[in-house]
Order: C-alpha cells, then structure tokens, then sequence
C-alpha cells in the first residue's frame, strides 16, 4: 500500500509502475474516486455538525418554553437526517469503491530496476561455480530419484492428482537436510526460528499483500474460511502486524513451513518432476527494520548472500539475476532471483527470491517504529528463501550425479544424513 497522499502528488509515477507491473488499475478512476469520496466525507462531517448545533439550539429553546421557535428547528433537523441518511449511504458506496481500486495499487520500483515485460528480460548480475560438464548421458532427477528410490511421483499422482509426490527413504533425509541447514545458518546469523500457523485468515492475506491480486493462488478451506500458506512470509509478517515494534536494529526471522500453491495459469509448464509442484516445504527469511533506503538496502544484499552462502554449502553453480518490472509482484520495490543450474534443463532454473519491499508490506500490515524523533513510521520489510525444497533436489541430485549412477552427498549436509558421504542403491 502507498500513502494515499503520495499517490495523489506523484500520480505519473503511480500510473508508470501500474503499467510496467501489468496490473489493471486506471490511476484516473482512482483519483476520482478519491476525490468523490473526500467530498462525501467533507458534506456527511458539515451536515453531522449542523444537526449537533441544531440538537443543541431545540434543547436550549425548549428550556426558555420557545416551543413554535423549536418545533421549526425541528423540522429542519428531520430533513438534515434524511439528508445525512442518504449521504452516509453514498459515503459507503464510495469508500467501498475507492477500497476496491487502492489495493490494486503497486509499489513503485527502485530506479535500478530493469525495465521489461517478463522474466526473459531480467538481466544477470553475476554467475558463481561451473556446471558440470558430464563425460557420460546423464540422468534427470526423476530418474535418479527412481533408481535410488527416492522419489514417487505416480503414487503422488494417485493420492492427491498432479503435481503431487511421495519422497521416500534417503529422499525424505535430503528434503529434510537442506532445510535443517538452512535453518541452523540462519540460527548462526542471528535470525529467530518461529513454528507458524499455515492457514491463515482473508485479512491476513490481505495485510500481507497476496490478496486480492494473488487470490487465485492460494487454496481457500470452505468451512473454516481460511486459506492454505502458499509461504510462511504471511505468519512471519503477521505476527507483528498492527504493532510497533522495536527496530533500533532489523528484526530477523525465519521459519521452515509446508507451502501450498494452486498454480493456476500454470497449466502444461513444468509438468516432469519436482520443480512446479503444489505443496512443498521452504526455509523463508523475513527481516523487519527501521524505514531508511540504505539500511533496507543493505539487508536486500544481506538476506541474498544468505542464500548465496547456501548454495556455496550444497556445492551447486548458481547465477543471480535482477528482476525486471513486469516479472515483479505488486508488492516488491527491488528483487533478486537466484538461479540454480538444472542439468536436465540446461539451464538456470529459479530456486530463491529475495525482494524489498520498503514500506508497502508495513503499510497494509500497520507494523511501525518509533524513529528518533518519537514519530510512528512504518517499517520496512524485506524476505527471501532460504531453501525451498524438492526444488532444490533437482540440482542437488544432478549435479551431483556420478557415471556409475551415485550421487555425491556435500559436506556440509552430511551431518544431517547419518553422516552419509553418498547415496549408493541399496540402502
Ligand atoms: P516465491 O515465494 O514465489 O518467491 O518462491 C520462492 C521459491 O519457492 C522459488 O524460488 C522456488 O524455489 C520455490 N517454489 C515456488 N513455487 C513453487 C512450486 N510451485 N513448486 C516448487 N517450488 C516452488
């Protein structure tokens, strides 16, 4: 959310993100809005104190037995309410209008954004680690999965439809691996481990800003009117929200959760395997601070060498883009996309995003600070995965990957693999 105020004095640049974002929202009709519902509110607030003076005039009449005097107020006081009848109904009718058309209104970008209409136009930064180069024909996740047995996606399938899977033996040990190591480095930086609800009400969606523009994400439980995480950034924002919180330095948390997605508009992409799935598990970083662009900025960088740091420990060769405006949500000021590489694509494919959101998110949320000043501000807030998996398994079994059919284990997870150096079948 920007501040309705700032919208009106900067309107071009509003109309330019809306654009650049894709999102259907005329600036104009809001500012009519807007305007008509101010004005609403101004006759509804005069003719609200009218009748109060009016109110008082017939009780001081009354008391000096000016009756005749009384009885015209009277009259004139009954048309006032029926006049303020109908106004405080065009007043709702308005706001609701205007409330439907602000909270389609994006986030401006940061001027270092690139320009672009899709994620073919976001510009890589910097790549670190080389693919493997395989003397041998090389077997994609699926089949490695197979022939450890690892991975069951027809089972998957028949309990629970498309994109479902079962992950099985040393598969279930490296889902879980990646996430207890991710969550221990984020332990190790200081950042505070929450178990979180993962159902969560419509206006937390809405606080959080994935309502209404990402409705059709997320799966709604009929009876209980709650919708399923599709992250745990929705808990982790929550828990602060409508508070002022302590910032004097960032307030760094993290969670490891289930996340569910519908996927809608996904229809026939990424259909092999574990990379577009509907339920899967992510190590999320939230970070809350105070609302100056260079400290944000500086934990933008933080929070994405965070992920960094983890891809190092897995061993895998990763790129890191800048996203461009028309790959960026509604929400996000500045972002960056890590790419792993996936063998079996011969490509990046994208395993983290860690985006600023200045104080949009805080906004919505109603998270503030005291600043220096003594004066409330809203926050900043910033997120990023740390590890989403089965995603991750992809290039973690591929890359690793050896000619007689073993896969190599990195070091740094094998404390949490029973001290496994390899998967070698049978188990
Ligand atoms: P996001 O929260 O959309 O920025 O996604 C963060 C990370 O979660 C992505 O980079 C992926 O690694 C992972 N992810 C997102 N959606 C899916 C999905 N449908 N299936 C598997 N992994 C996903």
């Amino acid at each position: 959310m920007l501040d309705m105020k700032w919208i009106r004095e900067h309107a071009d640049e509003v109309k330019a993100a809306a654009e650049r974002k894709k999102i259907g929202l005329s600036v104009d009709e809001l500012l009519e809005r807007d305007q008509e519902r101010r004005k609403l509110k101004r006759e509804t607030d005069e003719l609200r104190e009218r009748r109060n003076r009016v109110s008082e005039e017939i009780g001081r009449l009354m008391a000096q037995r000016r009756v005749e005097e009384a009885e015209a107020l009277k009259a004139e006081m009954k048309e006032a309410n029926e006049r303020l009848t109908a106004l405080e109904t065009d007043l709702r009718a308005a706001e609701a209008g205007f409330a439907a058309l602000y909270e389609l209104v994006p986030n401006i970008v940061s001027p270092d954004t690139p320009v672009g209409a899709s994620d073919a136009d976001n510009i890589e930064l910097k790549r670190v680690g080389e693919p493997p180069a395989f003397a041998f024909q090389a077997k994609d996740h699926i089949e490695l999965g197979e022939l450890h047995g690892l991975i069951d996606v027809p089972r998957g399938v028949k309990t629970a439809g498309s994109r479902h899977y079962y992950l099985k033996g040393a598969g279930v040990l490296l889902h879980r691996a990646v996430q207890q190591l991710a969550l221990d480095l984020l332990i190790g930086k200081g950042f505070t481990p929450l178990e979180v609800p993962l159902m969560a009400k419509e206006e937390a969606m809405k606080h959080t800003g994935f309502f209404p523009l990402g409705r059709d994400q997320a799966y709604r439980i009929d009876e209980e009117d709650r919708y399923l995480v599709g992250t745990s950034e929705v808990p982790l924002i929550m828990y602060y929200a409508g508070e002022v919180v302590a910032a004097e330095t960032p307030i760094r948390l993290a969670a490891a959760s289930m996340c569910f997605r519908s996927e809608v508009g996904s229809a026939g992409r990424d259909v092999r395997g574990l990379y577009r799935v509907h339920q899967f598990a992510k190590v999320e970083q939230v970070v809350i601070c105070r609302a100056e662009p260079e400290l944000s900025e500086a934990l933008l960088q933080e929070i994405t060498a965070n992920a960094e740091e983890l891809l190092q420990k897995l061993e895998l060769p990763y790129r890191q883009m800048a996203v461009c405006t028309g790959d960026m949500s509604q929400k996000t000021y500045k972002q960056y996309d890590i790419e792993t590489w996936m063998p079996s694509r011969g490509a990046y494919g994208e395993t983290h995003s860690s985006s600023n959101l200045h104080d949009f998110q805080a906004r919505r949320a109603n998270i503030r600070y005291r600043d220096e000043n003594g004066a409330l501000r809203y926050c900043h807030t910033l997120n990023n995965t740390a590890v989403a998996s089965p995603r991750i398994l992809i290039p973690l079994l591929e890359n690793h990957q050896r000619e007689d059919g073993s896969i190599h284990i990195p070091e740094a997870l094998r404390p949490y693999m029973n001290g496994m150096r390899e998967l070698r079948p049978p188990y």
